[in-house]
């Protein structure tokens, strides 16, 4: 370690277990002397995520559904009470019904549309409002988002809908918190085989067309997101705002099946 992260705190959220994204980055983060705070969302998870915040020497902030603002405040409250100030702030969190992450997105219904957009999309703008109240030396947030939010992937439906948005706020959030030296980016990820990702209908066929197609003949893994991660919320990266960063092999600049990859 080089101690990149040496003094900092910060709040990584959407650590469902050792697959999750935000897991991936939690490490990378602690490896380099972060001091981190975990949430977690309801007791199912609480037993997992305990022991993930053990190994790290994480504080656990405790129950956190971004659906009920309640329940961020008393997140932020607790963070307040012991740290008095944020350096950074991780954003892993997304949801949508299983049963729309499959068939035509023509069809999505109006309660799963809303839900889906207050989870995954204006949470982030909940939290960033808490945390800058926090960040009173700058600061670095960050947000996870996946390339069907700029072009049409099957099954994503909803979900490629509010990924567009959560994009379109990075940007508007990247102005507002500009002059207090806060920073907002996002990771658009390549498809990695989590909890959330399971949802998905033919994720399987997704993780082979990424790793015949994409430039580096592979997919991605949640420590290399970790890696990355650690560059937009370290001062690695403080020139770099409202970005969105992909994280995918390079799969985002393939206009065209690859002439040698396998028929799947
Ligand atoms: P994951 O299932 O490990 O994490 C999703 C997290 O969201 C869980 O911890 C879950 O508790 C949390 N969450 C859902 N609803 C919540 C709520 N109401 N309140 C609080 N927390 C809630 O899966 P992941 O793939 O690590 O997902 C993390 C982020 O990465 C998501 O935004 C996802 O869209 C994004 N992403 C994933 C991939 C992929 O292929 N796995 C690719 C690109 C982007």
């Amino acid at each position: 370690s080089t101690g990149l992260m040496n003094g900092k705190r910060g709040l990584v959220m959407g650590v469902a277990n050792n697959r999750s994204i935000a897991w991936g980055i939690a490490k990378a983060l602690a490896e380099q002397g972060a001091e981190i705070a975990l949430t977690y969302q309801g007791d199912a998870l609480k037993k997992r995520v305990e022991p993930l915040a053990a190994e790290l020497g994480a504080f656990v902030a405790g129950h956190c559904d971004v659906a009920d603002s309640a329940s961020i405040d008393a997140v932020f409250e607790g963070l307040e009470a012991r740290w008095g100030k944020l350096d950074f702030l991780v954003h892993a969190i997304g949801f949508s019904d299983k049963d729309e992450l499959t068939g035509r997105y023509v069809d999505t219904s109006e309660g799963n549309f809303t839900k889906t957009m207050l989870i995954s999309v204006y949470s982030f703008t909940a939290v960033a409002q808490r945390a800058e109240k926090l960040m009173t030396d700058g600061g670095s947030m960050l947000t996870l988002t996946y390339y069907g939010a700029e072009k049409v992937m099957p099954h994503y439906n909803v979900m490629g809908v509010a990924k567009a948005a959560l994009e379109a706020s990075v940007r508007y959030l990247a102005v507002d918190l500009g002059k207090q030296k806060i920073r907002v980016n996002a990771i658009s990820a390549g498809p990695i085989k989590t909890l959330a990702a399971s949802g998905i209908g033919d994720f399987r066929y997704i993780l082979k067309w990424n790793e015949y197609n994409a430039p580096l003949k592979r997919t991605v893994t949640i420590d290399e997101v970790g890696q990355s991660a650690l560059y937009l919320l370290s001062d690695m990266s403080t020139a770099v705002t409202g970005e969105v960063h992909h994280v995918d092999s390079g799969y985002h600049t393939v206009g065209m099946k690859a002439v040698d990859a396998p028929d799947i």
